[in-house]
């Protein structure tokens, strides 16, 4: 991706007003004490994931001796075992990339070749969007709301989705809504809205495995509905919100047969394989999450899910209840007078760097103007030193 960073050598510091996307405002964060903004994963490591760094030079060398192949499948099997997945597991025919931005740009390139439309979820991480826009693919919204009420998705979808093309995140980056709190009934309706209208269903999996093992969901076989339903798909699935591995992640594209050629020789165009270390360093990492059950992954975000729910409390942050708990916390800011991007523009100066939500809303952003995000993969002291003084500073406007 190519981003405008002579501004920042000129300035030092960009203006805030001048960051085009949210990833300039993540670049921002980084340089900042409390980073609240991306949502990669900056949380310390387990004691069986400890184990798992110590083992890297064997991890390295056996790499460096075994076949390409035997990585992939090795990877790919362990995380559809995870996510319970088993059709996906068998087809084996998920292509590979090394960052789900990369999946999303082969997406683009089908889509822009086919001179497809797309019918965008809003509020999403922007990303998805500039992706899509930077490589000529045209986009309509469709709000999160059409997908609230089950008996209603069907009919919402069919009023709405005026493209070839339906593209949804699920669960969503960064309301954590999931279709999958109605069953399979949500998934069902939205696969037999496609079908019937010859829409193409694009799903962004990427916050998935925050649904595994949490009572309100269940991760069906996903991929036994899209399949049996016949309807065309391209499902992406990553790795890297899930295992705190310095951004050593992989992501995956599944996609449906009708279109599978044409796919995959727009994914040869772009890479021929992930690195093989990287492969067999994160199988390991699933197999240890398959062993405790997502544990370390889940554990640090409940607890500061937990903490912000003590700590905001009454505080003109107004947390917005995810349906799971994803690694990313929205807010809606409950003040007469002051925006979302005001209290953004405080706290940073105090050292505390939230997202806007103004960005989300990529077709319409002032109606993101009352939003922030928190990013929640973090080490819950850190988390708690920086909840105190976001505490501190709210109190400026009680
Ligand atoms: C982070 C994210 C992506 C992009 O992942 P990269 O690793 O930055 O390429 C795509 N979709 C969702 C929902 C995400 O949260």
């Amino acid at each position: 991706m190519s981003r405008d960073t002579t501004r920042t050598k000129s300035t030092g510091r960009l203006e805030e007003d001048s960051l085009i996307d949210l990833t300039q405002h993540e670049i921002q964060a980084l340089r900042t004490r409390f980073n609240l903004a991306d949502a990669h994963t900056h949380q310390r490591q387990s004691a069986s994931q400890d184990r798992i760094v110590l083992s890297l030079p064997d991890l390295w060398h056996e790499a460096e001796e075994g076949l390409q192949v035997t990585y992939e499948e090795r990877f790919v099997d362990a995380f559809f075992r995870l996510h319970k997945q088993p059709t996906a597991r068998s087809m084996k025919k998920t292509m590979l990339s090394y960052a789900a931005s990369i999946s999303t740009m082969v997406v683009g390139m089908f889509l822009k070749q086919q001179r497809m439309a797309v019918t965008l979820l809003e509020p999403c991480f922007d990303n998805l969007h500039d992706v899509l826009i930077n490589m000529g693919v045209p986009l309509y919204p469709v709000n999160e709301s059409a997908l609230y009420d089950p008996d209603r998705i069907y009919a919402e979808l069919k009023r709405q989705v005026r493209t070839e093309v339906l593209f949804l995140v699920e669960p969503n980056n960064p309301t954590g809504f999931s279709l999958l709190k109605f069953g399979r009934k949500g998934l069902e309706e939205v696969v037999r809205f496609c079908k019937d209208h010859n829409k193409l269903l694009v799903i962004d999996f990427c916050f998935a495995s925050f649904t595994l093992f949490d009572p309100a969901v269940e991760r069906f076989d996903v991929y036994e509905l899209l399949e049996s339903s016949g309807v065309s798909y391209m499902a992406i699935e990553d790795t890297g919100k899930t295992w705190p591995v310095q951004d050593a992640k992989a992501a995956m594209l599944t996609v449906s047969d009708d279109i599978h050629s044409s796919v995959y020789d727009l994914h040869t165009s772009v890479l021929l394989n992930v690195s093989p270390f990287v492969l067999n360093m994160l199988t390991q990492y699933i197999e240890d999450s398959i062993e405790d059950e997502l544990f370390s992954v889940r554990e640090v975000l409940r607890v500061n899910h937990e903490l912000i729910r003590r700590t905001l409390e009454g505080s003109i942050l107004e947390y917005q209840k995810p349906d799971v708990n994803v690694s990313v916390a929205w807010f809606k800011v409950n003040h007469p007078e002051l925006s979302a991007s005001d209290l953004h523009r405080d706290l940073t100066e105090q050292g505390l760097y939230l997202l806007p939500g103004r960005y989300f809303f990529w077709s319409q952003p002032s109606r993101g103007e009352s939003y922030l995000r928190m990013a929640l993969a973090r080490d819950p002291q850190m988390f708690s030193e920086a909840l105190e003084q976001l505490s501190t500073s709210l109190k400026r406007y009680a």
